[in-house]
C-alpha cells in the first residue's frame, strides 16, 4: 500500500498512555492535520513517525517499508518544530542545505539548492543574509525550505506557525498548502487550531485522550460530527440535551423536534445530544410561528462587522445563532423571540 500506515500503534511513558491503538492510512500526497486538545497525544504521534520517540506497540509503513525500528535521519522524513531551531550563527542559505554538507555536498551545488528553495518558498535572494535579520515569516519560510531541502518523502510540521501574529498565520496557512499542492510531498501538520486544520487540510485527524475519534475531509467532519467532542472541537455548535423519540425525532424539554437523522443503537427514549451549527439557526420576533421552534429571549448581540451572533436563553438553553450582516435578525437585547432549529440540521449524536 503506498502512503502512510500506522498499525495498532501505542506510546506508553511509564504509567502515562500518551497514544493508544491507533490505526491510519494516509495516501501518498494527502495534506492531513492531527488535530485536537492540549495533552491528547498528537505530538507524540508525529514524533512516533519521526522516529523521535520508539512505539510501545505497533508499526509505523511508510510505501510498504517498515520504518519502525529506523533511526530518524534513515526515515527520508523533513521536519518543522514550532521553535523552528534555526542556527542563529549561519546565513540563511547555510542553514537550508546544512544537511546537505553532512552529506558531503559542495559548495556551488548547495548554493544552488539554497536557491531553488528561497524561490520555492518565495523568498529570492536572501541566501547571504544572517538569520536575525529576518522577521518571523521569512524564518518561517527559511525552516520549511531547510525541511525540504533533501526531497523528503514525508513532511512533518508541529505547531509550526503559533508563533506568528494571526494575520501572517492565516497567510501562511494557505502558502504551506498552496506549496504542497505544488510538491505533492505527503505532509502531516499538528495543530489545536481547528480553523488550521480546516484551512489546509485534504483530511483531518480529531483526537482526544491518545485515541483518534474522527479521521475525515474538513466538510465532513463539520456537517457529520461523530460525537459531540467532535462536534464541539470543530467550529461552535449548539449541543442541546435530547431524548430520542419516535423515528427521526427527539424530545427537547416539552416539545418534540424532527432532526436529520437517527444515531445508530439508539431507542426511542434514550438519550441523546443534538447538535445544530449557529449558523442554521434562525432567529425570529416572537410571533414567528412554525415547527422546530423554541421560545426565547434575546441576551446579547456580537456584531464584529463579518458576522452578527445572536445568543437567547431558551428555559435552560442558551443557543446561539449565527448570520451574515445581510440576513441579521431584527431583534434585540431583552426582545422575545422564536429560534429554529432546522430539522436536516439537527445532527442527533448518541448522549
Ligand atoms: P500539546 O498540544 O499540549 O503539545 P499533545 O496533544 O501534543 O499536547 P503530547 O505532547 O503528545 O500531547 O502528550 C500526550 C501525553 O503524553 C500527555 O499526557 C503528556 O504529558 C505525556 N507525555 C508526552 N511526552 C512525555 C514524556 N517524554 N514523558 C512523559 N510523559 C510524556
Amino acid at each position: 500500500m503506498s502512503g502512510l500506515e500506522l498499525r495498532d500503534i501505542s506510546k506508553r511513558f511509564g504509567p502515562v498512555t500518551a497514544v493508544a491503538d491507533i490505526n491510519l492510512h494516509i495516501p501518498e500526497g494527502r495534506f492531513v492535520s492531527f488535530l485536537g486538545p492540549s495533552g491528547c497525544g498528537k505530538t507524540t504521534l508525529l514524533r512516533l513517525i519521526a522516529g523521535l520517540e520508539t512505539a510501545t506497540a505497533g508499526h509505523i509503513v511508510l510505501d510498504g517499508e517498515d520504518l519502525t525500528d529506523r533511526p530518524t535521519h534513515r526515515r527520508n522524513i523533513g521536519m518543522v518544530f514550532q521553535s523552528l531551531a534555526l542556527f542563529p550563527h549561519l546565513s540563511v542559505g547555510e542553514n537550508i542545505t546544512y544537511s546537505q554538507k553532512i552529506r558531503g555536498a559542495g559548495r556551488a551545488e548547495r548554493r544552488k539548492r539554497a536557491d531553488e528553495l528561497l524561490e520555492l518558498v518565495r523568498l529570492p535572494g536572501v541566501a547571504d543574509r544572517n538569520i536575525a535579520q529576518l522577521s518571523g515569516g521569512q524564518r518561517q519560510r527559511v525552516a520549511i525550505a531547510r525541511a525540504l531541502a533533501l526531497e523528503p518523502k514525508l513532511f512533518l510540521l508541529d505547531e509550526p506557525l503559533s508563533a506568528l501574529d494571526a494575520k501572517l498565520r492565516e497567510e501562511m496557512q494557505v502558502e504551506l498548502r498552496m506549496l504542497q499542492e505544488r510538491l505533492g510531498i505527503t505532509t502531516i501538520i499538528v495543530t489545536h487550531d481547528q480553523r488550521e486544520a480546516m484551512t489546509m487540510s485534504d483530511e483531518v485527524v480529531v483526537m482526544s485522550t491518545a485515541r483518534v475519534q474522527q479521521m475525515g475531509a474538513p466538510l465532513e467532519i463539520y456537517r457529520n460530527p461523530a460525537s459531540a467532542f467532535v462536534a464541539e472541537f470543530i467550529g461552535t455548535s449548539n449541543l442541546i440535551e435530547a431524548r430520542q423519540a419516535d423515528g427521526d425525532s427527539v424530545r427537547i424539554g416539552g416539545q418534540t423536534f424532527r432532526t436529520g437523522g437517527k444515531p445508530d443503537g439508539v431507542a426511542a427514549g434514550g438519550d441523546v445530544v443534538v447538535s445544530v451549527r449557529p449558523e442554521d439557526v434562525h432567529v425570529f420576533p416572537a410571533s414567528g410561528e412554525g415547527p422546530n421552534r423554541l421560545d426565547g429571549t434575546v441576551t446579547f448581540v456580537r456584531d464584529v462587522g463579518a458576522s452578527v451572533e445572536t445568543f437567547v436563553a431558551c428555559g435552560d438553553l442558551q443557543i446561539v445563532a449565527m448570520a451574515t450582516p445581510k440576513d441579521r435578525p431584527d431583534v434585540h437585547k431583552g426582545d422575545d423571540v422564536k429560534v429554529e432549529l432546522p430539522a436536516e440540521c439537527c445532527v442527533v449524536l448518541k448522549a
